[in-house]
């Protein structure tokens, strides 16, 4: 049954379902950051994700957010690159954002993309258009703000939506960050690397609240 509110386990065997899916998409990743990066963020990912899957087995959390930021911690430390650090901030930020909530609810999910989508863009510079992982994020953060009336499975599958759509655009944008940058125009056709995995872990915690 679609939940309405996640419990501070729910969300931790959440991001325990993200990290296996992430760690199933291996291969994917490694096609999409080949054509337009270096090839690594695949593999990359594969180990930030079981990094998450070791510090969330077993712990105990005080709140919803604290499961956030212990992902961001994980994959910060573990992963390296460009997306490391990204994808650090934008859990740490968006899970201090909710605060001692021990619950996550539909507004809850609009304030972790918000927060989350801002401190990348401050913190990283890119904003979007660039054709970063930004450009899921963003929409991902607008969908979910559109969603806040209702369940948080709504609010998630809005914002995995935002995600889906923004990967898609990503597509048409020629890159003018990361290492994408340097192919100028031949980055058009193909998505940003850290778009789609983006749209994995939505897509993942999407599912998970609605089953
Ligand atoms: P690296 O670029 O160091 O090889 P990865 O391949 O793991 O790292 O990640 C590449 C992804 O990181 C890109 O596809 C893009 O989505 C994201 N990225 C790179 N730089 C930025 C930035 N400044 N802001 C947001 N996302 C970024
Ligand atoms: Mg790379």
């Amino acid at each position: 049954m679609a939940k309405d509110t996640l419990s501070i386990e729910e969300t931790c065997d959440m991001m325990i379902a993200v990290a296996d899916k992430i760690i199933e998409s291996e291969p994917i990743l490694t096609d999409a950051d080949r054509a337009l990066g270096d090839g690594d963020h695949g593999v990359g990912m594969e180990r930030g994700m079981n990094a998450v899957k070791d510090a969330l087995a077993d712990a105990k959390f005080p709140s919803v957010g604290k499961v956030f930021m212990g992902v961001g911690m994980a994959m910060m430390s573990s992963m390296g690159g460009a997306s490391g650090a990204i994808y650090g901030t934008f859990f740490r930020s968006g899970g201090k954002a909710l605060g001692d909530a021990e619950a996550l609810d539909a507004a809850g999910v609009a304030t972790f993309f918000k927060a989350g989508a801002d401190n990348v863009m401050s913190r990283g510079g890119a904003k979007p258009g660039d054709k970063t992982m930004v450009d899921a994020l963003v929409p991902a953060a607008e969908k979910a703000a559109e969603a806040t009336g209702g369940s948080v499975s709504d609010a998630l599958t809005a914002a995995s939506n935002g995600a889906e759509s923004g990967k898609e655009a990503s597509k048409a944008m020629i890159a003018t960050m990361g290492r994408a940058k340097t192919l100028g125009e031949k980055s058009v056709g193909l998505p940003d690397a850290g778009a789609v995995s983006v749209s994995i872990i939505v897509a993942k915690m999407a599912d998970f609240a609605a089953s």
